[in-house]
């Protein structure tokens, strides 16, 4: 027998083991083989040819090979075990997120595009009106068509079958190269190769030329304060590697987000260069994956997923706004983008620079610590200032003003002066929705969400489907953030009839039409997940902004990521305290960061920057740190926080989450699982916390408890878990176990 282990793409399942009969070449690592699983015939992943099978075990045949060639190269499928074991997942929800879209469906990874185009003759007669539509799409593109940009506009593979029968349609395959970056690119930066650094640039270039001259793994924190110019290092340091002939992978949280970032690698890079992320259609990431695969690209941009990049000559890794925490995957499997970086710059020898003005607790500890080279850029480019931050202190505005205040007289006073001199302002409130609850004044009456324990955000109906329009009848939803669940919110209380219905608290949108209130004459825009829903409005919007057509912008913590528009000179933050009452000890970490990183957004032109901070509580460390941008500060007493209370970066985390139809059922389970991990406890030195409920209660309808494990070693921690999923398979399909959780509801 010729065995092979084959991961398949079942939650949770382990490595399964197959014969390749006598008519099959020996397939390789990394290669695609389709095997029988149960009753169905999947697609899954060579990962080992040293399978052992007990003797007697009956081994089935793969039923077909499909790549004799190693769709994923050997390096990634070792990368991805890694992943598996160390997020305790699947080995094949591992591999999943390696593979290019549509490795899965058979064979289509290396399908040619299908394109349908208009034919030069045939018979238009009796056509249904859905085969009527499809012509008049496809008259608009002489060229034709791909099937799968027709099926978005609702032309199905029949209606176009049809088509094609009478004559009127011919479809042929394309090796279609699309150009992803069309719509990335949106300002027209000119990086200037001639540019002077600066000294302390200068300075830090040099010691990561040094490190990446060495060609061995390192990880080097470059810790430079908002708008000390490290895109101009990373672009410096990813040209030199470039010229040593290796390649480089350039990491950030979101490329809508980073759109400069995008534009000035490409105008470095030219053709040379890949984009890897989910915004991305199917058949872009597609092409993008295998330009990849074929080495035709010395740098890929991407966003978490791009760390399985299939670069085989990879000489440098670039984490950007490595503390964000959109690198860390929430659903399975749950990896951190920055620690996979890491993990596979050690394997292929490669130095990783991790880029922050607010680094993670876990990096700068291990900077400290001296496990990370630390580099430092403690000032700005060309000696600008970073902005002056004020507080305002919210009970004093209340008191003064009433309960009612949303915008202080310092914020209104300071947007108003920017406007009259056609300076630009950020507005940031870290909560979207027009209000964060309706209320019956009359009998209390709340909506809350009938699935999930929490209460429903009212949102400004907008035009809804079917054709109706909310928003005309001047109406309100309010919608669970979490499930998704919506009701329109009547004119009366459902409950006692009373027509006194109440806001409480505000988002985005509140604030939003607040300002288009007060100041009419402005031009206003926001930015959060409502209003970016629609694919290219977040990139038109930033635009809008970047071109000066916009005044204010207002929006959520996406405003206060790495954005360079010169002509903002103010920020107010709303809330300086959203997120500091969370019952979850990043809370103080995350508060600092995005303190920081909004003022940072200000004073990045010419004229120097000012923030104005709103908040009820101004002696919170965190926001008077932010407020002096005193990161080390911050550190330094953070740090005794989390090591008195044995927290990350001094232990390690695991949190088990079990998912029950009542609570008793959640709780009798999780309680199972923490009697079987009791004992190991004693041998691998860590402790259990919990069972407890979450404090997201309820989820989509389920009830959920929670426990943590806590210890300095990860794998006695896992491995313990490991063996109680083993022995109560079962319990598989309810239970979440987050590796090193970033988020803890
Ligand atoms: P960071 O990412 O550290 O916040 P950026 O890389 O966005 O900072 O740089 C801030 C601004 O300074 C950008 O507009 C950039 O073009 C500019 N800049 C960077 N380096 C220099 C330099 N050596 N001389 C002049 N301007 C620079
Ligand atoms: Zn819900």
């Amino acid at each position: 027998m010729r065995l092979v282990a084959v991961a398949v793409p079942v939650p949770f399942l382990d490595l399964l083991t197959y014969n390749v009969p006598d008519s099959l070449a020996m397939p390789p690592i990394g290669a695609r083989v389709r095997v029988p699983v149960g009753t169905r015939t999947l697609t899954g992943c060579v990962v080992r040819h040293d399978a052992l099978v007990e003797v007697g075990t009956d081994v089935k045949d793969i039923a077909e090979a499909l790549d004799c060639e190693p769709l994923l190269p050997q390096s990634i499928v070792e990368l991805c075990r890694w992943v598996a074991e160390y997020y305790v997942a699947g080995i094949g929800d591992a591999l999943a997120v390696a593979m290019p879209p549509g490795a899965r469906r058979k064979g289509s990874a290396f399908r040619k595009q299908r394109i349908a185009a208009l034919s030069a003759m045939g018979l238009d007669q009796g056509l249904t009106p859905r085969q009527g539509a499809a012509l008049q799409i496809l008259s608009a593109a002489p060229a034709g068509l791909p099937t799968s940009d027709l099926r978005e506009r609702g032309v199905t593979p029949a209606v176009l079958a049809g088509l094609v029968k009478r004559g009127l349609v011919v479809m042929r395959d394309e090796r279609d190269e699309r150009d992803p970056f069309e719509r990335a690119a949106m300002t027209d930066v000119v990086p200037d190769a001639n540019r002077e650094l600066t000294d302390e640039q200068e300075r830090a270039a040099g010691e990561l030329f040094a490190l990446a001259d060495a060609a061995q793994f390192r990880v080097a924190l470059l810790h430079g304060v908002t708008g000390s110019g490290k895109t101009e290092i990373y672009l410096r340091l990813a040209d030199r590697v470039r010229r040593s002939g290796r390649q480089v992978l350039l990491m950030v949280p979101e490329i809508a987000l980073t759109p400069s970032m995008t534009a000035l690698v490409r105008g470095a890079f030219g053709d040379r260069v890949a984009i890897q992320h989910s915004a991305l259609s199917t058949g872009e990431r597609h092409d993008q994956w295998h330009r990849i695969r074929r080495g035709e690209v010395d740098l890929v941009i991407g966003t978490r997923s791009a760390v399985f990049a299939p670069l085989d000559r990879l000489g440098l890794i670039v984490v950007d706004e490595e503390h964000d925490s959109s690198y860390k995957q929430e659903e399975t499997p749950r990896y951190h983008g920055r620690d996979v970086a890491i993990m596979r710059a050690s394997r292929e020898h490669a130095l990783v620079v991790l880029g922050s003005a607010t680094p993670s607790m876990e990096s700068y500890h291990n900077a400290a610590t001296g496990k990370y080279v630390r580099i430092t850029l403690e000032r700005r480019v060309l000696d600008r200032p970073l902005a002056a931050v004020r507080l305002v202190n919210m009970r004093t505005e209340y008191s003064d003003e009433g309960p009612e205040v949303v915008i202080s007289r310092d914020l209104a006073a300071a947007i108003g002066e920017r406007l009259a001199c056609g300076d630009q302002a950020l507005v940031l409130l870290n909560r979207r929705g027009y209000s964060t609850a309706v209320f019956c004044r009359q009998c209390g009456d709340t909506f809350e969400c009938p699935n999930c324990s929490v209460s429903l955000t009212v949102h400004r109906a907008r035009h809804g489907l079917h054709g109706s329009n909310e928003a005309s009848r001047g109406g309100w939803r309010a919608r669970c953030h979490y499930c998704n669940y919506s009701v329109l919110v009547p004119t009366a209380c459902r409950k006692c009839a009373a027509p006194y219905l109440e806001h409480a608290g505000f988002g985005t949108e509140r604030i939003e039409e607040h300002l288009r209130e007060r100041f009419p004459e402005a031009r206003i825009g926001r930015v959060d997940r409502d209003s970016v829903r629609r694919k290219g409005a977040l990139t038109q919007i930033l635009s809008k902004f970047a071109a000066r057509e916009l005044d204010v912008l207002v929006g959520t913590q996406m405003i206060a990521k790495g954005h360079d528009f010169p002509g903002v000179t103010l920020v107010g933050v709303i809330s300086a305290d959203v997120g500091l009452g969370l019952a979850d000890f990043r809370a103080s970490e995350r508060s600092f960061q995005l303190l920081t990183q909004v003022a940072g957004r200000a004073g990045r032109g010419e004229r120097t920057g000012e923030a104005i901070v709103q908040t009820l509580y101004p002696d919170h460390y965190s926001i008077q740190l932010a407020c002096r941008q005193d990161y080390p500060a911050f550190f330094e007493r953070e740090v005794v926080y989390r090591r008195g209370m044995r927290y990350p970066p001094f232990f390690a985390l695991i949190n088990g989450v079990v998912r029950g139809r009542s609570f008793e059922d959640a709780m009798q389970q999780a309680r199972e699982i923490v009697r079987r991990l009791e004992p190991a406890t004693a041998i691998g030195r860590f402790t259990i916390l919990g069972p407890a409920p979450a404090p997201l209660g309820r989820l989509r309808g389920e009830h959920r408890v929670q426990f943590f494990l806590k210890g300095t070693r990860r794998s006695d921690m896992r491995n313990a878990l490991m063996q109680v999923v083993a022995d109560m398979p079962e319990i598989r399909r309810r239970l979440t176990i987050d590796v090193d959780p970033l988020s803890v509801l």
